[in-house]
């Protein structure tokens, strides 16, 4: 959200842009998601505890699990003020569990009004905090008990946030887990709750049993198409992220990561505004992403996919097809992250390749 949904590369298609506008739907969807195109994030560590303990994750790999806690409420007061000085808009706020410092949320809401909360959904979020909130599922019941150390995790997580139009629930394709989605959709979608799909993204060094292959991603993308068909109402998501995060290649290598951990420049975008703050309110370019301390070549993160794709406009303007295909991920990616947005039908329902790259 950075410039998420700016412009960040200038390779001309063979058509023109005007004439990729021409078709009253797209250029309706364009005239919708333009409006978000100041959207610029940075995220935050709000605590370095989790009330769980899960299998791969990327919390607790690197240097920033080491970071102090700061839960100084003014302190935080006046780093969103100063975030606000320069530029930021939209605030993602998470690491370890978030859940378990209220006070801190309510505070960033306050001043920062935007924003969203990835929280493994265990206590409820005070409804003052008008943010998205992000409720992590990795698998069924049995097997978060398993892998995650929760019992009756996504029972819980439905009765906190029941008929909360903050709530997207995230349900995170491992190796292990593809064949478990559509139970866990049915029990979602019983409830009236909104699903989206993330795909697992292995620390550095991981090579644990939830690392995908070429097989589990291709099963995962199977098993998207069917769930999105069948649950239409509930599910957050699009043709295109499909093809995008079920790829053999990770998103780095199909699209360039312009995170600050990939992308050298400062002088637009990411690469210029966006921050990584740890618990202590530190922050480090050379490890700044939306996602730190994971593999960048198995990187296939829903939420780096919400910036990294959709900061290559120009990119996508190469075709009807493949414009209305980016059109319904920024339109996916918007319902998932911004209060009050609601994703329209897909434009495009077909795999088109990511540019450059065959889909297959
Ligand atoms: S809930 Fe999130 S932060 Fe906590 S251990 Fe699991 S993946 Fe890590
Ligand atoms: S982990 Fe993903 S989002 Fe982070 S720098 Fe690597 S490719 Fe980019």
């Amino acid at each position: 959200m950075t410039n998420r949904t700016a412009p960040a590369d200038k390779t001309e298609g063979k058509w023109k842009f005007g004439d990729l506008l021409r078709d009253a739907r797209v250029r309706d969807r364009w005239e919708k998601v333009r409006k978000y195109f100041f959207l610029r994030e940075s995220t935050y560590d709000m605590t370095n505890r989790c009330n769980i303990r899960c299998d791969g994750c990327y919390y607790y790999e690197g240097e920033k699990q080491f970071a102090p806690e700061n839960r100084d409420p003014g302190s935080w007061r006046d780093l969103m003020r100063q975030e606000k000085e320069r530029g930021i808009t939209y605030v993602v706020l998470a690491g370890a569990e978030p859940s378990l410092v209220p006070e801190l949320l309510e505070t960033c809401f306050e001043i920062m009004p935007l924003g969203s909360i990835a929280t493994n959904g265990f206590r409820l979020i005070p409804p003052a905090v008008g943010y998205k909130i992000h409720i992590s599922v990795w698998g069924n019941d049995e097997t978060s008990r398993r892998v995650r150390n929760a019992a009756n995790l996504l029972e819980r997580q439905l009765d906190n946030y029941d008929g909360d139009p903050r709530a997207v629930f995230v349900y995170t394709f491992t190796r292990q887990n593809v064949h478990e989605v559509g139970e866990v959709a049915e029990r979602i979608a019983a409830r009236n709750g909104k699903l989206t799909f993330n795909v697992f993204s292995a620390p550095v060094g991981y090579e644990g049993p939830l690392r995908h292959d070429r097989s589990s991603l291709l099963l995962t993308r199977r098993a998207m198409l069917e769930t999105m068909e069948r649950y239409p109402e509930s599910v957050l998501f699009s043709s295109y992220n499909v093809a995008a995060h079920t790829h053999g290649q990770g998103l780095h290598a199909l699209y360039g990561c312009s995170y600050p951990r990939r992308n050298a420049s400062t002088d637009i975008g990411l690469g210029r505004s966006f921050r990584q703050y740890r618990a202590d309110l530190t922050w480090d370019r050379s490890a700044a992403c939306c996602v730190p301390d994971t593999d960048c070549d198995d990187c296939r993160h829903y939420a780096a996919g919400s910036a990294v794709v959709t900061a290559r406009l120009f990119r996508h303007a190469a075709d009807p097809d493949t414009f209305r295909s980016w059109l319904d991920y920024v339109d996916t990616y918007l319902s998932v992250w911004v209060m009050g947005y609601e994703k329209g039908e897909n434009l495009c329902d077909r795999l088109v390749d990511p540019p450059g790259f065959s889909v297959e």
